[in-house]
């Protein structure tokens, strides 16, 4: 028995977790891609993608559920919000309690069994505002 194609594939989604593991920035597969490519020069981004949606499918990593064209990807899998910057599209964590009473009251006015929420704040990050400025 051939066991390679398998062994290869858990060490190419071992690499994809600890390179995700390693940045708070919510990559891209594409984002991904490039870190994991500096450790596995051979490995192509349809590889990638297909590993970050299986770990996503498996709740070992988080697929997130946001705006905008691009899924973004969360090593962090316990619940939390997100903020977008409208101007660049970075995504960052925003550190605050969740708010589990949201629950309740969406249970109230809907005919749903309510699993959970998801929070997408806008904004303009850092980086923008201070490219704002120079412009201005
Ligand atoms: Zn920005
Ligand atoms: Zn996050």
């Amino acid at each position: 028995m051939d066991f390679l194609p398998n062994m290869r594939l858990t060490t190419q989604r071992q690499i994809i977790l600890e390179e995700l593991g390693k940045v708070t920035s919510h990559p891209t597969a594409n984002e991904v891609y490039d870190m994991v490519r500096k450790r596995l020069p051979r490995i192509g981004l349809g590889t990638v993608y297909r590993n970050l949606e299986l770990l996503a499918e498996n709740g070992i990593i988080l697929k997130l559920e946001v705006g905008g064209t691009q899924k973004r990807f969360d090593a962090t899998i316990e619940s939390h919000y997100h903020i977008r910057c409208s101007v660049c599209g970075r995504v960052d964590d925003v550190d605050i309690e969740v708010q589990e009473e949201i629950n309740e009251t969406a249970a109230k006015s809907c005919d749903y069994k309510i699993l959970g929420h998801h929070i997408e704040f806008s904004g303009i990050c850092n980086e923008c505002s201070a490219k704002e400025t120079v412009l201005h």
